[in-house]
């Protein structure tokens, strides 16, 4: 039986586009839903407070930051995250694995598990399935993720399945190691861009009985069409009845092309990351607030957003705080690119329950054409040639590390 009571309220004609309720050990959520990335305990530049404002409910934070620094034990004194970090909302932990999998070096992945050495003191830890569901138990989320092994999307057949095999007798060893914690709990679908292994790794999956299960291995390496295509084979193999999440997805347009392939639950560091660069989402695309075409601009960021940036701000000032690099700059434009992306999932759910999924779609599709190229890239490298990352300071694997274009 599902810990979640995951339930359709309704279906988009044409569309594999569905809104849906599901109740965690935090309260009821409501679907499609975006979940802003916590990776260390904090939504980066922004308070709790700050998160209930913009509308956030549901948050992600990454069990291998979090088993490293504070570690576990410091959430087993709490009692567990929501304490510690003073949310009372849910929160969905990842399992590491794609961190490790981020690791420019220093790991070795065995059947025992991903062995490697710690960013924050040098010594070596052993992520297993058992340590790293011990550890989400710590942590104490509301959804746990199986550990899994990710690897490039463009890797061979045999690469692809030997990967897969491996991951699923890990998610057997991840459900196995839950026992009878009230945390639910989603597999991973592997198999890289070949429909034979997404089938058998749906199939294998689906044996266990686990609360939900992720699209995985996708946005490292494949292009955009090949992420939509294999979004939509994997969902259209998965259990109509239970929540689908596609890992790390993305920019708005990445989001709204997955919920019509059926995806429920996403996360990004895009929309505070983008913040951070002095670049926010508005109505027509995007806006960089660095450019000096904003010096004097004395209007609203967004003359068709409410939120407290916009309605308080001028582009001039944010253009200002950006270029001098104030942290006000990156928590006012994070507040607003939240409330953009929180205000995007309502409509979306909104246009699924009144059956105008399908025209908000089209209309939002020809707005954002030709502004979606910063779609996120989950890479291990962490930098490419000609390519920055925006947040230098994201560790290794931070979820997801975007490397962007210039
Ligand atoms: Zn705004």
């Amino acid at each position: 039986m599902s810990r979640l009571g995951f339930r359709i309220e309704a279906e988009a004609p044409g569309s594999q586009a569905r809104a849906a309720r599901f109740t965690t050990l935090h309260g009821e959520m409501i679907t499609p839903i975006f979940q802003p990335v916590g990776t260390q305990a904090t939504v980066k530049a922004l308070t709790v407070e700050d998160l209930r404002e913009v509308g956030s409910r549901m948050l992600l934070a990454n069990t291998y930051h979090l088993m490293l620094r504070p570690g576990p034990e410091v959430f087993a004194k709490f009692g567990g995250i929501h304490r510690f970090m003073n949310w009372d909302g849910p929160i969905l932990t990842d399992s590491g694995g794609f961190q490790i999998f981020s690791l420019p070096h220093s790991r070795a992945i065995t059947e025992a598990g991903a062995r490697f050495q710690s960013y924050v003191d040098g010594k070596m830890h052993l992520l297993s399935p058992e340590t790293s569901i011990a550890v989400q138990k710590a942590i104490g989320s509301d959804v746990m993720m199986v550990l899994d092994q990710c690897v490039p999307s463009t890797v061979s057949h045999a690469e692809a399945e030997r990967a897969m095999l491996l991951t699923h007798r890990w998610a057997k060893r991840s459900f196995d190691a839950r026992g009878d914690s009230p945390q639910a709990m989603f597999g991973i679908v592997q198999g890289a861009c070949y429909e034979d292994l997404r089938k058998r790794s749906v199939d294998a999956l689906t044996a266990i009985p686990f609360d939900g299960y992720a699209v995985g291995g996708l946005a490292v390496g494949e292009t955009k069409s090949e992420r939509e295509d294999f979004t939509e084979i994997t969902t259209r193999l998965l259990p109509r009845d239970l929540p689908r999440y596609l890992m790390g997805v993305g920019t708005p347009l990445d989001i709204l092309e997955a919920v019509h392939r059926g995806i429920d639950l996403f996360d990004c560091i895009l929309p505070s990351a983008l913040a951070k660069r002095g670049t926010a989402f508005v109505s027509r695309g995007k806006m960089q607030l660095r450019r000096t075409a904003y010096k004097f601009a004395d209007e609203a960021l967004d003359a068709n957003c409410d939120c407290s940036t916009c309605t308080r701000y001028s582009r001039a000032y944010l253009h200002h705080l950006t270029k001098a690099d104030e942290v006000l700059g990156w928590k006012l434009l994070s507040i607003h690119n939240l409330v953009f992306y929180h205000r995007m999932m309502a409509e979306i759910r909104a246009s699924i329950l009144d059956g105008t999924f399908a025209a908000y779609r089209a209309t939002r599709r020809e707005a954002w054409a030709g502004t979606d190229e910063d779609t996120p890239v989950r890479t291990g490298k962490r930098r490419r040639p000609g390519r920055i990352s925006p947040d230098s300071s994201v560790n290794v694997g931070d979820h997801a590390e975007l490397v962007l274009s210039t």
